[in-house]
């Protein structure tokens, strides 16, 4: 077992470390100046502009195949960026990627999707989640029906992150109710100006994911991504797309968070003494360095199942939930360590505080991932301790 990274994987995070360090953390005081006023920390021209200088370095398409002008990188290395661009809550990512599913359309469909959605051109957003349905994603109502040679799409989809800003979805809609998610679900890709509108949707975080509105949208059967009644199978490609990517870039915020508890605790002075030398904050720090590597290895070895090819599900679940929970504890720590300062605007920890919250509601909730590890575990899916076979 060796855990040593090769020259080229080395020599590629570094890359990704001084781009965020002179590019991304510079920004931060202005970032969170806008935010604190109610913009956006970044601005599309601003975001296209650091696109377009990691481009010219060769960072575009991170996970893109190489077909498509993307790095086409294996998942350890993807984790190992997320991780660095974690580090800063600057909300940046690389140009030139497009959802997974998209490159199941047809010729087509990628001509005027796909292509697109790489090159920047255009937006997408993935629309699964409704009022009535979020873990339980089988019981979506939003219907399509058919009509003629068009279907018409009526219904509501809620917390669609993108929802504002995409200039096309895609939407999951019943055409079968008998059968439901199995073969009754179809995807269909809709453009904003056949008729559908989003309403956005105010976050404790610092982007507002939007709810879309479907009444009576007319489409032709030329927008069905994949096949009908196929729909439910693309939605769980997408949600599992990489799992290990959310907790990955936690990773990153995490050891930017604790070294900031560190250098906090070594200077900050109380009764005489730096806080550092009370046990009581020793054990706090202790304790999330020791979380922090292990979520390290958990996402690391999700991402290096996918890479081997293996079924990775429990895995990345695994990895989600560690993530999710073990961030905020991490976050809510550094917090505690930095006193009343922790708790102000002037330190972004709060800011970091909210943010991590996220982590363990969505792409499957903290419970969803238990549910589905408790299940692999007590049906035997999963060996308990069967992780090297
Ligand atoms: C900022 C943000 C962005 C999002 N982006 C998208 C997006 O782009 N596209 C999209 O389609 N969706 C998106 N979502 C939706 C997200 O995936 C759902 O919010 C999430 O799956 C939870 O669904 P819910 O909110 O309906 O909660 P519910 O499903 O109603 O759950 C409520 C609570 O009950 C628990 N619970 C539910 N079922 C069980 C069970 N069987 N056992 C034990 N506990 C259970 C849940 O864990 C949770 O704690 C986003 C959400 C947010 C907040």
């Amino acid at each position: 077992m060796d855990f040593t990274l090769s020259v080229e994987e080395r020599e590629v995070r570094d890359w990704v470390r001084t781009f965020v360090q002179r590019e991304l953390v510079p920004r931060e005081p202005e970032v969170l100046r806008r935010e604190r006023d109610g913009k956006p920390g970044i601005t599309g021209d601003e975001l296209d502009e650091l696109r377009l200088k990691a481009k010219e370095s060769g960072f575009w398409g991170v996970q893109t195949p190489e077909e498509y002008g993307g790095m086409g990188l294996s998942a350890v290395m993807t984790a190992l960026l997320e991780a660095e661009l974690g580090k800063t809550f600057v909300p940046f990512s690389f140009g030139g990627s497009a959802d997974n599913i998209l490159f199941h359309a047809n010729e087509e469909q990628k001509q005027r999707y796909l292509l697109p959605t790489i090159s920047g051109e255009r937006k997408s957003c993935f629309a699964i989640t409704e009022p009535g349905a979020g873990s339980d994603a089988k019981a979506i109502r939003t219907s399509a029906k058919k009509d003629g040679a068009d279907w018409v799409i009526n219904g509501e989809k809620t917390f669609i992150t993108g929802g504002n800003e995409a200039d096309f979805t895609m939407v999951f809609a019943v055409t079968d109710p008998e059968k439901g998610a199995n073969g009754g679900v179809t995807c269909f890709l809709v453009d904003r100006d056949m008729g559908w509108r989003s309403e956005y949707i105010d976050t404790m975080g610092e982007w507002g994911p939007a709810s879309l509105i479907f009444e009576d949208v007319r489409v032709p059967e030329s927008q069905i991504l994949g096949e009908v009644g196929q729909g439910f199978a693309l939605a769980m490609q997408w949600i599992g797309r990489g799992r290990y990517l959310l907790p990955a870039r936690a990773i990153g915020s995490c050891e930017r968070l604790l070294t900031m508890a560190i250098e906090h605790a070594n200077t900050r002075e109380t009764f005489g003494a730096p806080i550092a030398e009370r046990q009581a904050i020793q054990w706090m720090i202790a304790d999330s360095g020791v979380e922090l590597e292990a979520l390290r290895w958990l996402v690391l070895h999700a991402a290096w199942q996918v890479d081997q090819g293996l079924d990775s599900r429990h895995a990345q679940s695994m990895a989600k939930l560690y993530g999710g929970v073990k961030a905020n504890e991490i976050v809510d720590r550094v917090l505690q360590i930095h006193g009343g300062m922790g708790y102000t605007r002037e330190l972004p920890v709060e800011r970091w505080y909210r943010e991590l919250r996220l982590l363990r509601i969505y792409e499957g909730t903290d419970e969803i991932q238990r549910r589905t590890i408790a299940r692999n575990l007590l049906k035997g899916h999963v060996k308990v301790g069967g992780v090297l076979g």
